[in-house]
């Protein structure tokens, strides 16, 4: 079993080749941000409540995507493995999400950073903004403040893992179809 974190900051192209991964390994793809904009679209109440913090470009509560990861992972029994797209972003969800595969006798293999300079992601935001619909790719202000908050509250979850020798970085830089290339050499490495 493989469980994948693919992580970078806004606009590294994580969605796009979590897709791809989840397809060609036959794993299982989990996207907090899917999640949450799912429940805003339903109109629920946690969607409401998230909506706001989203569009500001802000993070939810940690203990919310905890709640709505570990209900997913309980939801797929039968998975051949995950990838886990946009979560964590905090060193919390990063130790809760250790506990809640180690509670079914599973671990992180790897996270896979996808490196992508600042200039290039405020480009590729502001660009998905005009096709999206996505209300916190709209704003100048909202892109920097979510690469802002990227530095400060997420970049450092790095460190957790490289000190269980589990951080492999790629280059996400260039056409979906290298980097895709790229991102699958890298996980073939960790099959059996
Ligand atoms: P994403 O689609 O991953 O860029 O997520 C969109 C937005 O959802 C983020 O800017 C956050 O406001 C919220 N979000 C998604 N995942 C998380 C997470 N793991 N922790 C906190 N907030 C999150």
């Amino acid at each position: 079993m493989v469980n994948i974190i693919l992580f970078g900051a806004p606009g590294a192209g994580k969605g796009t080749q979590a897709l791809l991964l989840a397809e060609k390994f036959e794993l299982t793809h989990l996207s907090t941000g899917e999640m949450l904009r799912n429940e805003i679209d339903s109109g629920s109440w946690l969607g409401q409540q998230a909506k706001s913090i989203i569009t500001r470009g802000e993070l939810v509560s940690d203990e919310l995507v905890i709640d709505m990861i570990g209900d997913q992972i309980t939801r797929h029994p039968h998975a051949k493995g995950f990838i886990f797209d946009g979560f964590p972003r905090t060193q919390v969800q990063a130790r809760e999400l250790d506990r809640l595969l180690q509670e079914k006798n599973m671990q992180i293999t790897a996270l896979i950073e996808l490196e992508v300079d600042t200039n290039e992601l405020t480009c590729r935001l502001l660009k998905r903004g005009e096709s999206s619909g996505r209300s916190d790719d709209s704003s100048i202000e909202v892109i920097k403040k979510r690469i802002e908050v990227y530095n400060r509250q997420t970049a450092s979850i790095i460190g957790y893992y490289q000190t269980q020798n589990k951080y492999f970085p790629v280059n996400g830089l260039g056409s979906i179809k290298d980097i895709s290339e790229r991102l699958n050499k890298q996980v073939r490495h960790f099959l059996p």
